[in-house]
């Protein structure tokens, strides 16, 4: 069976340890390869081989990090067929999301980077006729990334381009639920002979490899996309270490629907908010906030169409609803609609395990859940309050503008929200009053890459996106020239 090892100095390593983790297709259950299971010794290997590749690669102009760059894009872009069926595969995503979105994206992330580095500038204060003061922005030296398993490359390369473009050295880790596409990736540092040790790749448990990472005195920055709890363990050890820390973490969004919202548009995008990647991104509208005077007309038309989502294989091209990543997950999801049956919610539809008879038979193991929609809990309960990160949503009927803003700003998480009226004045009123980090208006996940992203409050802290995440992977030093 495919063994994904280690990618450190521009070589494969086995691991350290010599063993493995068995990775899962969640559409058939089969394990399908083995994934490195690395320690800190695997850490401590990468660390100084990214040492020894740093100063080349941070003296070089941005021109030549560029070229590499948009290189490694390229090979993407000519083998996006081979890396979005990996990404299916490892994760259980319709194939047209993969073709569509997460491989694209990636390269993207790489191109855009790749460029952005050849425009930015650093400031400079003319104080005085005879002093002049300016900004050295200085790559950080070796810098970690962790990455989640809802979209594998996507996030992966989200987090590397700007740390590479940036001047600096990379130790980074795809979730051990997800590796196969970042380990593609490292095939394509070697296929394009990409610096030795300017990127590694380390694969493993969060807790063994992840924490190695984070604990590892030579390596000055985390930038982590996860869970919440997650993210406060890494703080805890990063923080008194001084480590510059990225957190994009955990959200309970919400998506709000006024009565003078365009209601065909707003259903469409809310079931797409809801239910794209089966509900597993971070900016899934969980939460559906509607209007009193339309509520049941949104709810007819929602349920309607949520009804109508393609579920299965996730190979096949027209499926809509793929697989949920993995048999842990599913259960998770499914004790979530447990718990809002015992908070006094009413299924409208879904509820559970797809039955395996509706399966294909390649399928009839695999972690599928009904798109599930609740009605009639209250805007506190536990299954509106905790993030649940699957097929469900719920649906909450607000009295008034006020009502909508406390009930979307109640939850501990703050990253996004979708906003729909067409009353452009309320918009921008409601848009303001939000605890989030991002909003949308009359619209969902319409990405401009130079945009902060992230989120408030348990969401996260810091921003990536644009500039902002080429300066988290500096050090700002201001020179003072008296002349
Ligand atoms: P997770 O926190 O379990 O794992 C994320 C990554 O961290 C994995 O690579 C994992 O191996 C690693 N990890 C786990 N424990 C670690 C530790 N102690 N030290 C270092 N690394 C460790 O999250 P997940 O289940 O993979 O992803 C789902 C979560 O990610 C959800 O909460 C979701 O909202 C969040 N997420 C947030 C964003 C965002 O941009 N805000 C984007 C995507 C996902």
């Amino acid at each position: 069976m495919k063994k994904l090892n280690n990618y450190i100095g521009g070589d494969f390593i086995n691991p350290f340890s010599d063993n493995y983790i068995e990775n899962i297709n969640p559409a058939t259950g089969e394990v399908f390869s083995l994934v490195a299971d690395s320690d800190e010794n695997d850490i401590n290997l990468a660390v100084e081989a990214a040492k020894a590749a740093f100063p080349k690669w941070s003296s070089a102009d941005a021109n030549f990090r560029s070229k590499w760059l948009l290189k490694l894009a390229n090979y993407i872009e000519n083998n996006l067929e081979k890396f979005a069926q990996a990404e299916t595969k490892d994760n259980g995503k319709p194939i047209s999301l993969s073709r569509s979105i997460d491989i694209p994206r990636a390269i993207q992330n790489l191109s855009f980077f790749a460029t952005a580095i050849l425009h930015d500038k650093e400031e400079a204060f003319h104080t005085s006729e005879n002093v002049l003061n300016y900004t050295l922005r200085q790559p950080l030296g070796v810098v970690g990334c962790i990455s989640p398993w809802n979209l594998p490359l996507y996030l992966f390369t989200w987090k590397i381009a700007p740390a590479l473009a940036s001047g600096n050295c990379v130790i980074a880790k795809p979730s051990e639920l997800t590796p196969y596409t970042a380990y593609l990736l490292s095939e394509a540092c070697q296929a394009i002979n990409f610096p030795d040790g300017v990127l590694n790749i380390i694969h493993g448990y969060g807790h063994r490899a992840g924490a190695s990472i984070v604990a590892h005195p030579d390596i000055k920055a985390i930038s982590f996309t996860g869970g919440t709890q997650t993210g406060k363990t890494i703080a805890s050890v990063a923080a008194p270490m001084f480590k510059k820390l990225s957190l994009e973490l955990g959200g309970k969004n919400a998506t709000i629907i006024f009565a003078d919202s365009d209601l065909e548009d707003a259903v469409h995008t809310a079931v797409r908010a809801a239910f794209t990647n089966q509900g597993q991104i971070c900016l899934c509208g969980s939460r559906i906030l509607i209007e009193d005077s339309i509520y049941e007309e949104f709810k007819a038309k929602f349920v309607e169409k949520v009804k109508t989502l393609k579920l299965g294989d996730p190979t096949d091209k027209n499926t809509d609803q793929g697989a949920t990543v993995s048999k842990v997950h599913q259960d998770k999801v499914l004790s979530y609609i447990e718990l809002a049956k015992q908070e006094g919610g009413q299924l409208l539809t879904g509820g559970q395990k797809v039955d395996s008879e509706k399966l294909p038979e390649r399928c009839k193991n695999g972690f599928f859940i009904e798109p599930t929609v609740i009605e009639n809990l209250p805007a506190y309960c536990r299954t509106n309050q905790e993030e649940i990160f699957g097929a469900v949503t719920t649906l909450i009927p607000f009295e008034n503008e006020n009502e909508a803003i406390e009930f979307a700003n109640s939850t501990p998480y703050g990253l996004s929200a979708s906003v729909w009226t067409q009353n452009l004045s309320k918009a921008h009123r409601v848009a303001a009053k939000l605890e989030t980090g991002i909003v949308w208006i009359n619209s969902w996940l319409l990405r401009d890459l130079r945009t902060p992203f992230g989120g408030t409050k348990q969401s996260g802290v810091g921003r990536e996106g644009g500039y902002e995440a080429l300066h988290f992977f500096t050090e700002e030093k201001n020179v003072c020239v008296k002349f």
